[in-house]
């Protein structure tokens, strides 16, 4: 009997007893496999969002919508990867998906530049019906580039520079030809440009312009309206303060730029009463300590007497051209001193780590000052201490991902490092930093961009969004009246995208 049953154990028992301990092992791998997805989500930046039964529903759809223009481009055999925003942009705005990001409320606008706002089909348009507006048509010289825009007295035109409107007129080529000149295209991937120097002339051809006290107001509003009908609530701009001027009076205080800022917002709350504007005062990384103390100076004057429309202070350029952060460290120390003088606090808002270098240290100093956001912080993921500060810190990471493609520090979008950043919970939000130089209005492009490849859910736009305002520089008051409105913007969005895509 003991004998038959060994045999029985060996025939069938042994085999029995491994296939449970395959069965147990599996089981177990699958629950590590579970928990290890669950504890690497956790760490994302937006796992504290829960999201409604229609936030739920409406992900799905945007997931299937997702997936159905991924085949669809597969199909037609299109490239999607590894092109330029140039050769994308038809296909974005052709796309449901675009539509659907065009109704979302984009809460705030944290990273964009004085000027690089307002579109310049509509700068062309505005600046011709000005009989004193005038353009260079002569060869780059040392004082002004072919295609630069300007204002003069009649008496005053300096040699090389033409009628703008008469120009238009008279060369039928030249409106589209100066188009070019004002937008900064990466046509392809692979061609050579030297990005910041092309870029750079696109200010250049324009800076004459914005200081007309006329044009000014004038282009404000249209930038301001056009963000506002891209459900852009709140803009703050690195402005760079010039005194205006017109031909009747001459030049104005630094601060006219702020009271007719004010001004504009009034008109826009004609047609969007919720919106809000915050300049961050914006001097350049290629001066030196010296200038920077003047201009930290003139700063604190402007924010002792408007606080509530200066937020603070930045230092703008190619980072690759300019001193580090690192090097006006003197600068930096006698904040706390100033702030007493005037008797207001200065927060930084730095440019740091637009750069694909290792070389490139100015993402060290954020976590050291008193700085709640960075613009690009590109290569933040090569210093993993500063980055796992910078998250303990809860400071934000302001994302331009279009802007980083066209200055050439990402080509495939899919390898932006911000993915790298939310997945390990660093907060971020979506900018568009120079749109009109980039050649599009608003802030959808970039949430498509990111919504597309780097394959986020509402979950991830939600959290975008709300950042936003959670890290603007609105005071207490605003932010909370802001965030009210928002999630009531958020609600409808989600209900009316819902019903939209049934
Ligand atoms: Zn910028």
């Amino acid at each position: 009997m003991m004998k038959k049953y060994l045999s029985y154990i060996l025939l069938f028992g042994f085999p029995l007893f491994g296939c449970q301990n395959k069965v147990a092992g599996q089981a177990a791998y699958e629950q590590n496999w579970k928990l290890l997805e669950q504890e690497n989500s956790a760490l994302a930046f937006d796992a504290d969002i829960k999201l409604s039964d229609a936030e739920t529903a409406l992900d799905k759809k945007l997931f299937q919508m997702r997936k159905q223009f991924l085949a669809e481009t597969e199909t037609q055999k299109l490239p999607l990867f590894s092109r330029s925003f140039n050769e994308l942009k038809p296909l974005i705005e052709t796309s449901k998906l675009f539509d659907v990001l065009q109704m979302m409320p984009k809460g705030g606008l944290l990273h964009t530049h004085s000027g690089g706002i307002t579109n310049v089909d509509w700068i062309i348009s505005a600046a011709r019906k000005y009989k004193e507006c005038y353009v260079y048509d002569q060869k780059d010289n040392d004082q002004f580039i072919f295609g630069q825009l300007a204002f003069f007295a009649k008496e005053n035109v300096p040699q090389g520079f033409v009628s703008l409107d008469k120009k238009l007129i008279s060369d039928p080529g030249f409106e589209s030809k100066l188009k070019e000149l004002l937008i900064l295209k990466r046509d392809n991937l692979c061609s050579y440009t030297d990005y910041w120097i092309e870029f750079e002339k696109r200010f250049k051809r324009i800076n004459l312009l914005l200081p007309y006290r006329p044009f000014f107001k004038e282009y404000y509003l249209k930038g301001f309206q056009d963000l506002a009908k891209d459900h852009v609530q709140h803009v703050e701009i690195r402005f760079i303060f010039d005194e205006l001027y017109d031909f009747q009076h001459g030049k104005y205080p630094l601060k006219t730029s702020i009271t007719d800022l004010q001004d504009v917002i009034k008109e826009v709350h004609q047609s969007n009463p919720q919106f809000t504007l915050k300049l961050i005062y914006s001097s350049f990384k290629f001066l030196d300590p010296a200038s920077i103390d003047k201009q930290l100076e003139v700063a604190f004057g402007l924010k002792k007497e408007f606080p509530d429309m200066i937020s603070g202070f930045d230092l703008v350029a190619d980072e690759a051209a300019g001193n580090s952060i690192y090097s006006f460290q003197n600068n930096w120390t006698k904040l706390n001193e100033l702030s007493k003088k005037y008797e207001v606090d200065m927060p930084l808002f730095l440019h740091a780590g637009e750069s694909n270098s290792v070389l490139n240290k100015n993402v060290l100093d954020i976590s050291i000052l008193n700085n709640q956001r960075i613009g690009h912080g590109l290569n933040l993921i090569y210093f993993p201490k500063s980055m796992e500060l910078i998250r303990k810190q809860g400071k934000l990471v302001e994302v331009s991902p279009i802007s980083n493609q066209i200055l050439g520090y990402v080509s495939d979008f899919r390898n932006h490092p911000a993915r790298v950043l939310l997945s390990n919970g660093v907060q971020c939000s979506i900018n568009s930093d120079d749109p009109s130089v980039y050649g599009y209005d608003g802030l959808s492009y970039d949430f498509w961009v990111a919504f597309v490849y780097w394959e986020l859910d509402v979950k991830a736009l939600k959290k975008l969004v709300f950042n936003s305002i959670n890290y603007s520089s609105l005071n207490k008051d605003q932010k909370k009246e802001a965030i009210v409105y928002l999630n009531k913007q958020w609600n409808d969005f989600i209900q009316k995208a819902n019903q939209k895509l049934n």
